[in-house]
């Protein structure tokens, strides 16, 4: 019974993470169809809007690329056939760096930024693999985007301990209820339906940015918010002890 229960639990996960994502797959694919359409048959009136339908397809391309490479890493991550290159990372600049990037999209959702914790410090580098430090923190970003955005403010902090260097990145939204705090980094895990089900996902973000930090040695973890929120943290170790 046992046996025939848990082969078909995971028959109906799989099921479930292929159709989910498909699903998030096809939108941005559609998106881009159509605008691309649209195009093509002349059909745009001005200037204007043809400049917004090329930035709408730059945007959904690059949204299907973060896709893409989560989908990898998740395969590799799961093989444990995935190689990283540390290198040494500046982390206030490399943070900077991917917000100018990421600003607009935020902004556009209504979310306001702020980064704190790294003027005038003169912080000692991590070791760091870039491709997955950004992932893993785009993970956590676009979560805040998808879940936190009504909550209006996504807010990113630096800081250090003697052996490592913190990122904390908080927002003003509904928060994990406290069953779910230690389960949203399994993979496929996802809150709770009502919520979880008007925003596509297959519950495999979080569990992939925390098996990037950890394959690191560093961590990322969940502490609840005062007043509403979340806080990921995530640590990471330096280059070498600061002194
Ligand atoms: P996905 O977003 O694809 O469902 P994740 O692993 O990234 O998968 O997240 C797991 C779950 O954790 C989400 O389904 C969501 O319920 C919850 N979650 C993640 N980030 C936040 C957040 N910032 N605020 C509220 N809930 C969140």
């Amino acid at each position: 019974m046992n046996d025939a229960r848990r082969s078909w639990n995971e028959a109906r996960r799989k099921t479930s993470f292929v159709s989910n994502v498909s699903h998030e797959l096809k939108t941005p694919l559609t998106s881009i169809r159509m605008y691309a359409e649209l195009m093509a048959e002349g059909r745009v009136a001005d200037e204007a809007t043809s400049r917004r339908y090329l930035e709408v397809i730059g945007e959904e391309s690059r949204r299907l690329t973060r896709l893409v490479n989560n989908m990898l890493d998740f395969a590799r991550l799961e093989q444990g056939r995935k190689h990283y290159k540390p290198e040494a990372i500046d982390l206030p600049t490399f943070i900077e760096e991917l917000l100018e990037v990421h600003g607009l999209r935020l902004a556009r959702a209504g979310m306001q930024v702020e980064l704190k914790g790294s003027a005038g410090q003169d912080l000692p580098r991590v070791s760091m693999d870039r491709d997955a430090l950004e992932q893993a923190l785009l993970n956590v970003v676009d979560n805040a985007l998808k879940y936190a955005a009504e909550g209006g403010e996504l807010l990113i902090e630096i800081a250090h301990t003697p052996r490592l260097a913190t990122v904390t990145v908080s927002d003003r939204g509904p928060g994990i209820p406290p069953p779910h705090r230690r389960r949203i980094f399994d993979k496929f895990h996802r809150v709770d339906e009502s919520l979880t089900s008007r925003r596509q996902g297959s519950g495999l973000g979080l569990s992939i940015a925390r098996g990037l930090m950890r394959d690191l040695g560093g961590e990322l973890s969940y502490t609840p918010r005062t007043d509403g929120g979340s806080h990921f943290v995530f640590s990471i170790p330096w280059e070498t002890s600061p002194s």
